[in-house]
């Protein structure tokens, strides 16, 4: 693992043979002149020669040391009587087809394994434009099965080493788990997914491409890359200190100074890292290998990306480490939430304040992870919209709770349901036709669904996510702006986004009936939005006395833990009947 040349990581990084002429040995060439008695005394001196190459006017037959020895004994024994005065050109057998020194690997064995099976396993006679070559078969399946473990080990994209590699390397690292010298940096490029969605993939490809590059100049021999996945890539670095792994960051950093120049688009592209040293982890952490030191720094990194992006985040005992660590155990276990029926939807009912009637219910997501245990949402949500697992998941939701819809309805007590989709939903353009086959799925009617929006992740695309808002109010669907007052929601939103529905955050709720002002403003809001026929429904509403105002101040709608908390839908039947 250190960097000697004999280390497994780098023989697996030399050039691959990658055609014929690249596994050839330059040929002995006799002429077809020769008789069998000066080729039987030419491999009788070199007990290494395999084969001739016999050369006739111009053309090249391969003779191989089992053939002149079958020649020469024969069947009955007479073969040395009857071939000794035969030339090499007598003796060459009928068929010998010779392999162009170019063709790829994969086509070698395949032309290989069209031979006929007697002679399937022999020698090849390769021609290349510095001579004939030969090339044993057995060198060619290793070499292909070579091929095949680099292309498992490395990503396509960028040639890097892949996690795979990680574990690969691990009995390595086992035997150095509790030195000093041990430090990861995890390195995760900043909102690239605005990159991917802006510019489209195949300019993302490429910056990641150009990433890659600029990070193996940087690092150089100190450390060993790795593509983890999407926009995440790792260095191990090995007999470093603190000061030396912050130098190597640092010099990550300072590579993307300049601007990535990408269709003669300039991008700027930073990043963030996470360092995660072996000395920080305990003993016992570390005899589980590198993944463990992985996990902390991409923790670090998390958390230096939650102070401020483009930044190196450190992680060690004295940081505490356990949230941040959790995050990133979260992340990994997200992908696997939706296949392991690990998520449930709860329904919260909405109330309408002038009838006292229920309006609906909000479906709100539950994750009960069978490592982890439950997740909430508030956790989980912002790392399924960075990591993008939030489509997988936001698809499941969507088709969970037109089910229930319909199950609702099949049960003679039809509710609207309002369901959370994030801004990330919006990327592909494809969310009014996927809500459209969900309820076609389910045979539930677009009135009755209604979709919450919240800004947590800024909508990078306005205009865009305003016309698809836009077809599924056409469609029928509801619309409605979530946490309006929070730090997510703002004025700019409720001017941009076509809506129906306006959802006052439980933050500004939670005053209301305390300070006069906010009341004001609320009240305020409430008459705007109605005379644009938006309707407002107020969130988190936990006193009789605030529920009195609202009403009061022509709210339509209001849900808080007063009137009803999330429930199971089992749990509904005996509350809202
Ligand atoms: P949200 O959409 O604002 O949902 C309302 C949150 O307030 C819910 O938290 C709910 O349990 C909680 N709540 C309800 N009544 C009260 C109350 O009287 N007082 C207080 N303090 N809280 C109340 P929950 O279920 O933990 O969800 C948190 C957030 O996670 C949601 O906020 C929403 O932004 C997000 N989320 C939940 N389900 C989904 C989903 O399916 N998709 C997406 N994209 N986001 C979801
Ligand atoms: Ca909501
Ligand atoms: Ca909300």
């Amino acid at each position: 693992m250190r960097s000697n040349g004999g280390s497994p990581v780098l023989s697996l990084m030399r050039p691959l043979p990658s055609c014929l002429e690249d596994l050839g040995v330059a040929a002995v060439v006799v002429p077809g002149t020769a008789l069998a008695t000066e080729l039987d005394a030419m491999f009788r001196s070199d007990r290494g020669l395999r084969a001739v190459v016999v050369e006739q006017s111009g053309s090249f037959g391969l003779l191989t040391r089992d053939h002149l020895d079958f020649k020469l004994t024969g069947r009955l024994g007479y073969g040395r009587a009857l071939n000794t005065k035969r030339t090499a050109a007598e003796l060459l057998p009928a068929a010998s087809s010779a392999m162009a020194g170019d063709l790829d690997l994969q086509s070698a064995v395949q032309a290989v394994l069209e031979r006929p099976e007697y002679e399937r396993y022999q020698d090849l006679l390769v021609l290349s434009a510095t001579g004939p070559l030969v090339v044993t078969v057995s060198d060619i399946f290793a070499a292909v099965s070579a091929e095949f473990r680099h292309a498992s080990l490395h990503d396509p994209l960028t040639g890097l080493p892949n996690r795979r590699m990680l574990e690969e390397l691990c009995p390595d690292l086992g035997s150095s788990a509790g030195t000093p010298g041990i430090g990861i940096l995890f390195i995760d490029l900043d909102d690239f997914k605005s990159v991917n969605d802006t510019y489209g993939h195949r300019a993302g490809d490429a910056a990641l491409a150009e990433f890659a590059r600029r990070l193996a100049r940087s690092v150089g021999d100190r450390g060993i890359l790795m593509r983890l996945g999407g926009d995440e890539f790792a260095v191990l670095l090995t007999d470093v200190d603190e000061e030396a792994a912050c130098e190597v960051a640092n010099g990550i950093l300072d590579s993307l100074e300049d601007h990535f120049v990408l269709d003669g688009c300039e991008l700027p592209i930073s990043a963030t890292i996470g360092l995660a040293l072996g000395v920080d982890i305990t003993a016992e952490d570390m005899l589980a290998g590198p993944e463990v030191l992985l996990r902390h720094a991409d923790g670090a990194m998390l958390r230096a990306k939650q102070e401020g992006k483009r930044r190196i985040g450190r992680i060690g005992p004295r940081h505490e480490p356990a949230p941040f660590a959790r995050q990133a155990h979260i992340r990994r276990r997200l992908p696997s939430a939706v296949d392991d029926s690990a998520l449930t939807l709860h329904y919260q009912p909405v109330l309408d304040l002038a009838t006292g009637e229920y309006a609906g219910v909000e479906a709100l997501l539950r994750w009960n992870d069978r490592e982890i245990g439950p997740v909430a949402p508030d956790e989980f949500i912002p790392l399924a919209e960075h990591t993008g697992e939030i489509r997988k998941i936001g698809a499941w939701v969507l088709d969970n709770a037109c089910a229930q819809s319909r199950s609702w309805i099949d049960a003679g007590t039809p509710r609207n349901i309002a369901v959370n989709v994030s801004p990330v939903q919006f990327a592909d353009g494809t969310l009014p036709a996927d809500i459209r086959a969900a309820l076609n799925r389910h045979g539930v009617p677009a009135e009755m669904l209604e979709i919450e929006i919240t800004e947590g992740t800024a909508i990078a695309d306005v205009p865009a996510v305003a016309s698809q808002l836009r077809e599924l109010i056409d469609m029928g669907l509801g619309v409605a702006l979530d946490d309006y007052g929070s730090a997510y929601s703002s004025l700019a939103m409720l001017r941009a986004l076509p809506l129906t529905t306006l959802k006052i955050d439980k933050a500004f709720i939670r005053d209301i009936d305390s300070e006069t002002h906010t009341a004001t403003i609320i009240r305020g809001l409430i008459q705007t939005l109605s005379a644009l026929g938006v309707r407002v429904t107020a969130e988190g509403v936990e006193r009789q006395e605030q529920l009195d105002l609202l009403r009061d101040m022509g709210c339509h709608t209001a849900q808080g833990y007063l009137i009803a908390p999330p429930m199971a839908p089992a749990a509904f039947e005996t509350v809202m009947s």
